[in-house]
């Protein structure tokens, strides 16, 4: 899953492959790749600088945070990354031409061997990807904390003790005012 960076010689050169989620190596992620990974994109090539510019789709299954269920995440991403050789200096004669073309926050990544790594690329993607709290519906109900039912699927004759949401709101404004203020100095 390497792309060699020696085959590409034209300043543009289109991309698509189709990996299967079995191609991908093994690692001890958060996320299941369950569909085929779908790469598309565009190699700009500016002597040793490569931007690679295009749309990553699959689907992740995912576990629900709430009630811990696997869940599908489809996705669909686009991207835009740049590559520059490992080693290379940001070179001091034509430091103000450089900055020109590098001041946008744009995402880069040093290669080495003459080779991109695009299962690290691909990894990449699925964690920006990641929600910070995955669920599987917005409606979902999670685990009773009392007796560990999963309530989406059913009732279970605890009480717990209800909470007025718009004293929880406030809770947590409150809550993060005192960090906030612990946090200024
Ligand atoms: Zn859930
Ligand atoms: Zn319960």
């Amino acid at each position: 899953m390497r792309l060699e960076l020696s085959h590409i010689r034209r300043p543009e050169t289109e991309f698509a492959k189709v990996f299967q989620p079995a191609d991908l190596p093994a690692g001890d992620e958060e996320y299941r790749v369950t569909a085929p990974v779908d790469l598309r994109m565009v190699i700009h090539k500016d002597h040793d600088r490569f931007r690679l510019v295009g749309t990553v789709k699959t689907a992740l299954e995912l576990a629900c945070s709430r009630c811990l269920e696997p869940f599908v995440l489809p996705v669909d991403r686009e991207f835009d990354l740049r590559y520059l050789p490992h080693g290379a200096a940001e070179p001091e004669e034509d430091a103000d031409e450089e900055a020109e073309v590098e001041e946008d926050d744009v995402a880069m990544t040093f290669y080495h061997d003459e080779q991109i790594d695009l299962s690290e690329l691909l990894r990449e993607q699925f964690y920006l990807t990641l929600p910070m709290k995955p669920l599987c519906s917005d409606g979902c109900r999670g685990i009773c904390p009392q007796c560990g039912t999963n309530r989406n699927t059913a009732p279970c004759d605890c009480h717990p003790q209800w909470e007025d949401p718009r004293m929880a709101g406030l809770k947590t404004l409150l809550k993060r005012a005192a960090e906030g203020t612990e946090g200024t100095d």
